[in-house]
């Protein structure tokens, strides 16, 4: 019995005819004032001109030890935390209910090596020579390949640490092309757009990010205003006096994030006119209470009407699985399956 059979002609699927921008967030912790200002505002801005399609990650979530009931807690308020941030005009999904994730991601580790997942530097980082590691955070690459591959988009803005990834999703998708039929767009890298990048308050040498364990420096989207301005108070600054002690400079980096978020927040003169520490954290509490506030305010009207969040993310769901079944179904019969 021969093993080869004649592959059968495969479809070239049409790429999406709008610019399609695709985004995995992980629930892995609560949304930070960092996710809504260099994430969630930009993507909700660009929703007239984009066919805009976010995702939560909850697949990528069980990469580490997690608590199930902490998941469940996350994914449900990252889902009505990005409608309140105003993603109505997108397609919003959960990750694992759009079976195609994770069946192209095994179909993808079938044309992975494991030389290749070796390499991988954030594997390297965090997983590496832990007995404890999950098998999932090894082959995460292959299950990342495939939540870009299933939305053929022509290119994907990263930034420097996902690039290496990126980088194996493309060599993925041309390896698969070339050796069973021309099933996968091959995504171009793109730069992404120019977003605010804010630093924790108590350590600006790091990002504020949400799965850090000290949050004394994070900012949450549904801190409360007088927790907003405690940590904005505590915020790390310098032993500068005088006048123009209010400046942006890299040796000044917990005044500079503070002008970040401030210009950010409030727009680009807000802080003209500052010549104090005292002003300026001041002016950032205001700025950024003012900012939550709607977002405050929509959440507690969607946390209140939990089936309409359900409602717009079956809707989503049903698109994802409409725009990922043929892919897959194109994929398995090149495969031979
Ligand atoms: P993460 O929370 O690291 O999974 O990132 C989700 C999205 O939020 C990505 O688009 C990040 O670039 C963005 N993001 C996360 N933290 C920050 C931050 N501190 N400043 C700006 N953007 C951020």
């Amino acid at each position: 019995m021969s093993l080869t059979t004649p592959a059968a002609p495969h479809p070239v699927l049409p790429a999406s005819a709008r610019p399609r921008t695709l985004s995995l967030l992980k629930p892995t912790g609560r949304l930070t004032l960092g996710n809504l200002l260099g994430a969630l505002r930009p993507m909700a801005a660009a929703q007239p001109e984009s066919d805009g399609i976010y995702g939560i990650a909850d697949l990528h979530a069980l990469t580490v030890p997690h608590d199930p009931a902490r998941l469940r807690a996350l994914t449900r308020e990252t889902m009505t935390l990005l409608l309140a941030a105003g993603l109505d005009d997108s397609t919003l999904f959960v990750q694992s209910r759009v079976p195609a994730h994770s069946e192209l991601a095994y179909l993808l580790e079938c044309t992975a090596t494991t030389g290749e997942l070796n390499r991988m530097i954030q594997f390297k980082e965090k997983g590496r020579g832990r007995s404890s590691t999950r098998v999932s955070l090894f082959t995460y690459p292959a299950l990342m390949a495939a939540d870009i591959l299933l939305y053929r988009p022509s290119a994907v803005p990263v930034g420097d640490d996902q690039r290496q990834h990126l980088e194996l999703a493309r060599d993925l998708a041309a390896r698969f092309n070339r050796d069973y039929g021309p099933v996968f767009v091959v995504p171009e890298i793109a730069v992404p757009p120019v977003a605010a990048r804010v630093m924790d308050l108590a350590d600006p040498s790091r990002k504020m990010g949400k799965s850090h364990e000290d949050g004394s420096g994070i900012v949450y989207l549904l801190d409360p205003p007088d927790v907003v301005r405690r940590k904005v108070q505590r915020a790390v600054t310098d032993s500068e006096t005088g006048a123009d002690a209010v400046r942006r400079s890299p040796d000044k980096p917990g005044v500079s994030n503070l002008l970040e978020i401030l210009e950010a927040c409030a727009g680009p003169r807000a802080a003209a006119g500052l010549t104090t520490y005292g002003a300026l954290k001041a002016a950032v509490t205001d700025a950024v209470v003012a900012t939550l506030e709607p977002v405050q305010r929509r959440y507690a009207e969607l946390a209140a009407d939990p089936g309409a969040v359900d409602a717009v993310f079956r809707r989503g769901e049903a698109r994802c699985r409409e725009l990922t079944e043929p892919v897959v179904a194109a994929a398995r019969a090149a495969m031979g399956l």
